[in-house]
């Protein structure tokens, strides 16, 4: 193996505690308010950390659990009372909601001060115009893991594979606003092998276990794996052959380890940052 590897747990931890000597500085706590609707495994196991995380970094955070049969108007509801209710900084819904719900309208009801998702249409526009304020979780915490890895980005050929409203259309609009050379490519990308090769820095994003090859990859290039995929006997791994990628990228980002800690601890970040913006 050649490639130095990207430890996100590492940054992930740093970034938390950073946040919490914020939190401790402030004349007031953060509310963060997490809202979970029906009982999906593992959108259940998501809000728990991010609640734990949360109260560890000094973050007032609470989750509502509504039932599943909950209708549209009920949620919009909460959605209404969380906008309104002075203490609470920063409103996460969590994906996916049931199909009574229409996920788009429940969005673009969180008040876009609160959105500590970065989902509503507001902060989707500023991130595109290059006036971010909240932005995505995930595609901030690999902003962070290249800051990390000491990437210049400036003049960079960058791929990032999928093009997500969630992660790799963020993903591009950052990288582009870092003065990347920016391709997109998806699943109706011609050669997507030939697209790679030509890739300083590659961001993966398209839940396909291990769909990239290490022969897909430039020798030393940066490659940031986003994807988390179960493969049948239980192992989680990447977007990226890891194995075979180690041995030509410059540096990689594990998985686990890699990516998916640090989006808790941005939406930690991203909690602080609305809550100041918010209180002065
Ligand atoms: P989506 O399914 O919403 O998007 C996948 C994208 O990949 C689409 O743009 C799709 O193309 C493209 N794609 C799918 N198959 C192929 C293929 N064979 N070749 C080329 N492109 C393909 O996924 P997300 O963006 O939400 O998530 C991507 C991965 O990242 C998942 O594994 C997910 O679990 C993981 N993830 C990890 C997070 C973390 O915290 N680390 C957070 C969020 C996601 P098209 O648009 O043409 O359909």
């Amino acid at each position: 193996m050649t490639a130095k590897i990207i430890d996100g747990k590492q940054v992930a931890a740093r970034l938390r505690e950073s946040v919490a000597a914020r939190t401790a500085l402030l004349p007031f706590k953060p509310g963060l308010a997490v809202v979970l609707v029906g009982e999906d495994p593992a959108s259940t196991v998501y809000v728990r950390n991010k609640d734990r995380a949360a109260n560890a970094a000094g973050i007032a955070a609470s989750t509502l659990r509504l039932p599943m049969e909950t209708t549209q108007a009920e949620l919009l509801a909460t959605i209404a009372r969380l906008n309104a209710d002075n203490d609470v900084d920063g409103i996460l819904v969590q994906l996916p909601l049931p199909p009574q719900i229409d996920a788009r309208a429940v969005i673009e009801a969180i008040d876009p001060a609160k959105d500590v998702d970065g989902f509503h249409p507001v902060n989707v526009g500023r991130l595109h115009d290059g006036r971010a304020t909240l932005v995505p979780c995930t595609p901030l915490g690999v902003m962070k893991l290249l800051a990390e890895a000491g990437v210049s980005l400036r003049g960079t050929r960058a791929l990032v594979l999928g093009r997500s409203s969630i992660v790799g259309k963020p993903a591009a609009a950052l990288l582009t606003a870092a003065d990347a050379t920016v391709t997109i490519a998806h699943s109706r990308t011609r050669d997507l092998a030939a697209e790679c090769r030509r890739a300083e820095v590659l961001v993966a994003a398209v839940g396909r276990a291990e769909l990239v090859r290490g022969d897909w990859i430039a020798t030393d290039a940066v490659v940031i794996d986003v994807g988390i995929n179960r493969l049948p006997d239980g192992r989680l791994v990447g977007d990226v052959a890891f194995d075979e990628a180690a041995t030509v990228a410059g540096a990689i980002t594990p998985v686990p380890g890699g990516v998916g800690p640090m989006t808790i601890a941005c939406l930690l970040e991203n909690t602080v940052t609305a809550a100041v913006a918010r209180r002065g």
